[in-house]
C-alpha cells in the first residue's frame, strides 16, 4: 500500500494488470486503457468533456437512475438528445434496436448496459453510426462482449472488478485530443493516455488488487466461462421468483439483468423480517436501493452459484413460514 507508483514493482503490477485485462475483453490495440479516479460519475462531466469534439449534442438513451444521472450531468455541456426512453413503462424494460432514434449531427450515443438499481439490462448492443458510449459499470466482465463495437467503455470498480476508488476506461485512440477548452488537466483523456495513467499518483491498491480479479477471471475460464456461470445463478433465482406467488420481479423477461435481481415480497410489511432473518442465515446486502426499496440481490462475478443456491432455499423456506 506504501509502494510508489513510480517502482518497478508497482509499473510490473500495473502493466500486468491492464495485460490480463486486454486479454480478457479481447480489447484491440487501438483502444487505450485507463486507470482512473472519481468513479463513474466523474465519467458522466468526462465524457462530454472529451467526446463532443466540436459538436454541440450528445444522444443518450435512457433506462433508468443511472442514464438520468448521466444525461443531467451532460446537459451542463452540451444540448442532449433522448435518443430512446422506457420511462413510459417505468424502466421496466431496455428499448428494443428499433427504438433508438439518433441524431446524425451527434457526437456520441451513451447507454447504460445495466441499470443496477432497476435491475434492467440490455441484451444486445445497439447499432449506430455514432461513436457508442456505455457505462458498464455493473455487468463489465460478466460476460463477452465486443469491444469493437464501441467508441468508449467506462466501469467504476466497486460492483464486478474490485475495491472502490478505481475506473476502467477502456478509449478509441481517435477520439482522443479534442478536449473542450477549460478542461481541467484531470479530466482530459489524453492526459491519462499519454501519462499510463500515471499524471498523478494512480490508485495504486486497487489497480493491484483488480489485476488479482483479472488473474482470477482468467483462471475461472475468463468472461466465457463467467458468462456461463452467471446465466446460470441469475436463470434459477428468476425462476424461483417467477413460480411463487409471493416473490416478484416486475421486469420484461428479455431485459432482466443477470447482474442484479430486484424483487418485492407480496407483504411488504414482511420486508424487516425478511432481511433480519436472511442475515442470520448469513445472506447479506440484500435490501433494495434507497430509491426503490424493495429487495435486490446483487449476484456480481464474486457471487458464488452456492451463494444463490442458499439464498433460493432461504426464499422458500421464508415463503412457506409467512406466505
Ligand atoms: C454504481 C454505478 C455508478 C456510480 O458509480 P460511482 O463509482 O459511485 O460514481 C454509475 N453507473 C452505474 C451503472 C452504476 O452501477
Amino acid at each position: 500500500m506504501e509502494m510508489s507508483h513510480r517502482s518497478d514493482e508497482f509499473v510490473a503490477v500495473a502493466e500486468q494488470a491492464e495485460q490480463d485485462l486486454r486479454d480478457l475483453m479481447a480489447i484491440p490495440k487501438n483502444y487505450r486503457v485507463l486507470f482512473l479516479q472519481g468513479g463513474a460519475t466523474s465519467q458522466f462531466a468526462m465524457l462530454p468533456m472529451n467526446l463532443l469534439r466540436g459538436k454541440q449534442s450528445a444522444d443518450y438513451i435512457n433506462t433508468g437512475i443511472w442514464s438520468k444521472k448521466a444525461i443531467a450531468e451532460a446537459k451542463r455541456y452540451c444540448q442532449v438528445n433522448v435518443a430512446a426512453t422506457t420511462e413510459a413503462d417505468n424502466f421496466m424494460r431496455a428499448p428494443e434496436p428499433n427504438e433508438i432514434q439518433v441524431s446524425a449531427d451527434s457526437a456520441y450515443l451513451h447507454y447504460t448496459s445495466n441499470e443496477t438499481i432497476g435491475g434492467v439490462e440490455f441484451n444486445y448492443i445497439p447499432e449506430v453510426d455514432l461513436p457508442l458510449v456505455v457505462d458498464m459499470s455493473s455487468d463489465i466482465l460478466s460476460r463477452p462482449i465486443d469491444v469493437n463495437r464501441f467508441g468508449l467503455i467506462y466501469a467504476g470498480a466497486q460492483k464486478n472488478i474490485g475495491p472502490a476508488g478505481l475506473t476502467v476506461v477502456i478509449v478509441r485512440e481517435d477520439l482522443l485530443g479534442q478536449t473542450l477548452s477549460g478542461t481541467p488537466t484531470m479530466y482530459d483523456y489524453q492526459v491519462h493516455a499519454e501519462g499510463g495513467s500515471m499524471h498523478n499518483t494512480p490508485p495504486t491498491f486497487g489497480w493491484y488488487l483488480a489485476g488479482l480479479v483479472f488473474k482470477w477471471l482468467k483462471k475461472q475460464g475468463g468472461v466465457e466461462a463467467m458468462a456461463k456461470l452467471n446465466d446460470r445463478k441469475a436463470t434459477k433465482l428468476y425462476a424461483a421468483i417467477d413460480q411463487s406467488e409471493f416473490f416478484a420481479n416486475p421486469i420484461a423477461k428479455s431485459s432482466r439483468s443477470m447482474m442484479n435481481v430486484p424483487f418485492t415480497l407480496a407483504d411488504a410489511s414482511l420486508e424487516k423480517t425478511f432481511l433480519s432473518e436472511a442475515e442470520g442465515a448469513g445472506l447479506l446486502n440484500l435490501q433494495g436501493h434507497r430509491s426503490v426499496g424493495g429487495m435486490r440481490a446483487s449476484i456480481y462475478n464474486a457471487v458464488p452459484e452456492a451463494a444463490v443456491d442458499a439464498l433460493i432455499t432461504f426464499m422458500a423456506d421464508f415463503e412457506k413460514r409467512y406466505g
